[in-house]
């Protein structure tokens, strides 16, 4: 999952352009848009208004996964379940439910494509990406429970890793109780502007501090990648040839060599 309880450092960026990224490598990818202000089912342009399948029905009422996926119409390979302003109410509406932890687990683990090839087939999904929202709550923990592999953008400015101790507590904590799988995988680079010796510098911090798990690859701040969801698009399909584009695409194929399951 793709998560950083602090709002506005790449989250939803990062999560649908690597899966439009290794979507464009030749995966099935699924993407769970597990924030609800919906801005990853905004960015693939599935719809999202109230009424809609989406992330709530599956962990509020039990809905199969497969009942709530929609298929990103620009982009083959991917699908994603969408998040409604519903969701907003199940941070709430989950406290009194039993194993209200393991909702998003239970409804992934019964997607019948998801498994080893072995069981399912060769119609499963390589990947499923969890688009978080901005904070620490039921939700967030609803995907560190589900998924093995967590991936965290850092924002190549001031302050970058502040915060980040509190995430990686409540890491530790998971593993301790509900998720002994769990692990810090991939830490993407963001919004890294070349020009300036901060960025470099917070840069080369994250790399001493969380070494190989940091991709090779930073993401540059560019307009391209902020202007694409306003069309409905990823920065991949909105301008291709855009450094964006490109750097996504190659975070995109380290994830997939690495075969990290984010
Ligand atoms: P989060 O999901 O963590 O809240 P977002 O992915 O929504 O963060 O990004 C926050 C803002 O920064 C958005 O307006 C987004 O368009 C912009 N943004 C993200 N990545 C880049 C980038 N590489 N270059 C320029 N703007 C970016
Ligand atoms: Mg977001």
């Amino acid at each position: 999952m793709v998560a950083n309880q602090k709002g506005g450092v790449g989250k939803t960026t990062s999560t649908v352009n690597v899966a439009a990224g290794l979507a464009q490598l030749g995966q099935r990818v699924l993407v769970i848009d597990l924030d609800p202000q919906g801005n990853a089912s905004t960015a693939l342009a599935v719809e999202h208004r109230r009424g809609v399948p989406s992330t709530y029905d599956a962990l509020v009422d039990g809905v199969p996964l497969a009942d709530v996926v929609a298929p990103c119409p620009d982009v083959p390979g991917l699908w994603v379940v969408p998040a409604t302003i519903d969701l907003a109410g199940a941070e709430i509406e989950l406290v009194s439910v039993v194993a209200r932890e393991g909702r998003l687990k239970r409804s992934i683990d019964g997607h019948p494509l998801v498994g080893s090839a072995e069981a399912v087939g060769d119609d499963r999904f390589d990947f499923v990406l969890i688009d978080c929202p901005p904070s620490l709550g039921l939700l967030t923990l609803n995907a560190l429970v589900a998924g093995d592999e967590m991936m965290i953008p850092i924002q190549a400015e001031y302050y970058a890793l502040e915060g980040l101790g509190q995430l990686l507590e409540t890491v530790d904590m998971v593993r301790a109780h509900l998720n002994p799988d769990l692990a810090v995988s991939t830490i993407l680079v963001t919004m890294f502007d070349a020009r300036t010796r901060l960025a470099a510098g917070v840069a080369e911090e994250v790399r001493e501090h969380f070494g190989d798990q940091v991709l090779k690859t930073s993401i540059p701040r560019s307009v391209r990648v902020s202007e694409a969801p306003s069309y409905g698009q990823t920065v991949m399909t909105y301008d291709p040839g855009s450094p964006g584009a490109l750097s996504y695409l190659e975070a995109a194929r380290e994830i997939a060599i690495k075969g990290v399951r984010a």
